[in-house]
């Protein structure tokens, strides 16, 4: 029995003090005090001392340690594990590990979370927002843009030129704005929540390109000369990468720039002979500036004894004879400017490098670096402002259009796919505003902003289908008033660009995350790779038994958390989103173990394992998702009216971590470990649910109804009352019908007649003939009637309107008074 008591409470030290990532100082100290314990009571005897022994010295006694133990497993180790290439160390060593780094490792702090600062505009930016954006989304008329002329028209891009709109990054000195990301990513907003052609052609100058690279690496003659001009929009840029035999492996660029002599202004010098071909570059029809990436070698040792200097970035002016530029793609009836270019044999200095010549070669970690910023901000913000705009067009829309005389809103379900926009519109928002926060804070937030871009192009595109089955065919039929379809059409661009979605989830998230985030696999990777063998067996020795001692209280973590469902773990709040908190716990564990797990089972095959990595990659997402939420709802001051929907955003995206959890257990290579774990994580079954039918009901209803928490959702969506502007009319129409409804109940009463809601003039005709209503009144019911039929009715066109080729008829369209 003695014996027995021993047992358990040697185990239950083991745990306690691995759970509570206890030192293995303190681990042995402990251990030792209870051998002491039972040997005095003689539950223990020499043996069990001796064993002890064996085991605590050689892990506490540093020499020993190293020289039995860390040297052979080194030797292992940089036998299993695959060598990285150049390119994946620039794009692991660029960028920083922020909030994303607690949520890998198992025990996420949630004070820390709460105390990041809150993102908030300065008088300046707010000012920009409320001014030069209204003024010029006023002047924007998307099917101008996207069907009649194909392009933004001339009066907009001065607009955009004279008002900084392409200087939001460059610093002030420079005549630039120099906005705060979250400011940038607040304009972005609300430029798509009208127009995607405006907020993409905006974004691109401000995100990765010429701008930002400049900025960071640029010399002094090139600042000078073109930062200012850029600022002015005397200058348009555009940045080439991607080749039609690169696109997702940007880094197996074909394109090239020898080094070799040549006549420049008269004169020899040393420069590059570049030869490229380039597709899908942004403003590159418009580009007077293009930046280029390409291979430098130096085959004549010009430079000195290195030959292929690598991928090197460079300035090039549009009009350098020998630039082939101008043609455009047709990115899917979303007509921003994209297109091709090449060159063959270019000669031109060596200063155009960005950086001049010592930059030759490190155009890859350039370019890395400033992906990790740009990719946080553009995509995710354009992203975000389109599903808010769809949140709250498709909320009024399903109360005012009525099927079955009642409002499409009020069936079960419309219900279901409502509330999904409505939850993603507050958690795009959330995770927006808490990534492009990190920026502010200082950070390089490189696995944040695959994660942002991922998650929130792919809710976008999720939102609008959603959006477009709620519209049914007011969707569908394009034109004028259409406020839907071009979003529609354009969401793959966004899936597309700045890293193909499938890639990005399956290898970048995790794959950059792993050994980002985890507190031992990056220094594990850097002391194999040391030449000095004793100070690669020493950071050798200190990674990898810190690594060991990580992994077992990853096991007992996960273990406990999943056996006790979380319930005794640490929230900070005990209200209603105190579970959300719990669940976080116990999936942060589960994955710091699942890590563990897969990186030890699988080594370096993990890499080509993508479904596993993306798997892990998902539940990092939906914890680091799930975060923001919650800080949003913090930082907006706890607001009650706002908690379904905050409830609905915790309970999906912790769905989706359960799913990811249990369908990488299901597919666990190694089926053994796999059912194993699949017992001792989920040992009481998969026991979260997607968010409720009564949870999606109270979401819609507050999107149907305008109020506190429906204007929350609305942040930064252009609603100006303009005749230009889908959403400020159909948010009149809404309030119109609102302040409607109860006059024509009264009309309804004392008719007594079950009418229909239509035709609403002649219900106020009947209101005034019966004497029930006041003319106020009757006027209210046909203003709403305007309003009703403006949001159900769709647009029609004379069939030789809608003929790209009108030279193929040799009739004139008629105009639509003359047709009706
Ligand atoms: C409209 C538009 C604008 C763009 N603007 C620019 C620009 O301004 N400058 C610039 O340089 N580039 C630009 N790009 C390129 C863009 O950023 C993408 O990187 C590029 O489009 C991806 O290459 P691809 O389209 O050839 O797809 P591919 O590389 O052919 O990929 C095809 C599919 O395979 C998947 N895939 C590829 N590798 C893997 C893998 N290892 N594991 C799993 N899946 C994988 C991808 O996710 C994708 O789904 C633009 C692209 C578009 C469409």
């Amino acid at each position: 029995m003695d014996v027995l008591i021993f047992w358990v409470a040697l185990l239950g030290t083991v745990a306690v003090l691995a759970y509570h990532r206890a030192s293995l100082t303190m681990f042995t100290a402990l251990i030792a005090a209870l051998l002491a314990v039972a040997s005095f009571t003689d539950t223990v005897g020499l043996v069990s001392w001796i064993l002890f022994l064996i085991v605590a010295l050689p892990l506490n006694v540093a020499s020993i340690r190293q020289q039995y133990l860390t040297k052979p497993l080194l030797k292992i180790y940089r036998k299993i594990m695959p060598e990285m290439s150049t390119t994946e160390k620039e794009a692991i060593d660029a960028g920083t590990t922020w909030w994303e780094g607690d949520l890998f490792r198992g025990t996420p702090d949630w004070h820390k979370l709460h105390n990041y600062p809150k993102p908030r505009l300065s008088a300046e930016e707010q000012a920009f927002l409320d001014g030069p954006c209204e003024e010029l989304l006023a002047i924007v008329d998307d099917w101008h843009t996207t069907h009649e002329r194909a392009d933004l028209s001339p009066e907009v891009y001065q607009y955009l030129k004279d008002h900084g709109f392409f200087a939001m990054i460059i610093k002030k000195q420079y005549g630039g704005l120099e906005f705060s990301a979250y400011a940038q990513s607040c304009v972005l907003q609300k430029l798509t929540s009208k127009s995607m052609v405006l907020s993409s052609v905006v974004g691109v100058p401000n995100s990765l390109g010429p701008g930002e690279l400049l900025q960071h690496y640029g010399t002094k003659e090139q600042q000078d000369h073109y930062l200012p001009r850029l600022a002015k929009g005397l200058e348009i840029p555009c940045f080439a990468l991607t080749s039609p035999e690169a696109g997702s492996d940007a880094g197996a660029i074909p394109d090239v720039g020898i080094v070799c002599k040549g006549q420049w202004e008269g004169q020899e010098i040393i420069g590059m002979r570049l030869t490229w071909n380039k597709r899908y570059i942004t403003l590159a029809p418009i580009a007077t500036v293009l930046g280029l990436a390409f291979k430098m070698q130096d085959p004549d040792g010009l430079l000195g004894d290195t030959k292929d200097l690598g991928i090197t970035c460079a300035l090039i002016p549009a009009s350098t004879p020998g630039v082939k530029i101008g043609r455009r793609h047709f990115p899917l009836n979303v007509p921003f400017q994209n297109g091709p270019t090449q060159g063959e044999e270019v000669f031109v200095p060596l200063d155009y490098i960005i950086g001049g010549p010592k930059m030759a070669g490190q155009g890859w970690r350039m370019l890395m670096e400033c992906l990790s910023i740009g990719r946080a901000i553009t995509l995710p913000s354009n992203s975000t402002g389109g599903i808010k705009a769809a949140a709250l067009l498709t909320g009024a829309y399903a109360r005012i259009r009525r099927q079955f005389k009642l409002p499409i809103g009020k069936m079960e379900g419309i219900e279901e796919a409502l509330a999904r926009i409505g939850g993603y519109a507050y958690m795009a928002e959330a995770s927006t505003t808490m990534s492009v926060g990190s920026i502010d804070l200082g950070e390089k937030p490189s696995v944040i902003s695959a994660i942002t871009k991922f998650h929130m192009t792919e809710r976008m595109r999720q939102a609008i289908i959603d959006a477009m089955d709620i519209h049914g065919g007011k969707g569908i039929c394009m034109g004028p008033t259409n406020y839907l379809a071009r979003g529609y059409q354009g969401a793959p661009v966004a899936i597309t660009v700045e890293g193909a979605n499938i890639l990005t989830r399956n290898m970048i998230i995790y794959g950059q995350g792993a050994i980002r985030c985890h507190p031992f696999v990056l220094a594990e990777l850097q002391a194999a790779g040391l030449e000095d063998e004793r100070a690669a067996v020493t950071a050798f020795d200190r990674a990898l038994f810190g690594h060991i001692g990580f992994s077992i209280s990853n096991f007992f973590r996960a273990l406990w958390l999943g056996l006790s469902n979380s319930a005794f773990s640490a929230s900070p709040y005990s209200d209603a989103t105190a579970k959300y908190y719990k669940q976080m716990n116990r999936y942060s564990a589960a994955l710091a173990l699942m890590s563990d797990v897969a990186m030890g089972t699988m080594g370096g095959d993990l890499k080509r394992r993508e479904r596993i990595s993306a798997r892990l990659g998902d539940m990092l997402s939906m914890l680091y998702l799930t975060s923001a939420v919650l800080k949003r709802f913090n930082d907006d001051g706890r607001p009650a009216q706002d908690l379904p929907i905050v409830q609905w955003a915790c309970e999906d995206n912790m769905y989706k971590a359960q799913v990811a959890l249990d369908e990488m257990l299901d597919n666990f290579p190694n089926r053994i470990v796999g059912s194993v774990l699949g017992k001792l994580l989920f040992p009481w079954g998969r026991t979260l649910r997607k968010p409720s039918d009564q949870l999606d009901h109270q979401v819609s209803r507050i999107m149907q109804t305008p109020c506190e928490a429906r204007s929350r959702l609305a942040t930064n969506v252009y609603l100006t009352l303009e005749p230009n502007n889908q959403i400020g009319l159909i948010e009149k129409a809404l309030a119109d019908i609102l302040a409607a409804e109860p006059i024509f109940d009264k009309v309804v009463h004392a008719a007594n007649k079950r009418l229909p809601f239509f035709r609403l003039n002649e219900v106020a005709d009947l209101g005034l003939e019966l004497g029930v209503i006041t003319e106020a009144e009757a006027q209210k019911l046909r203003v709403a009637e305007q309003g009703r039929l403006h949001t159900i009715n769709v647009d029609d066109f004379d069939p030789l309107e809608l003929a790209a080729d009108k030279s193929l008829f040799d009739i004139k369209p008629k105009a639509k008074s003359e047709a009706a």
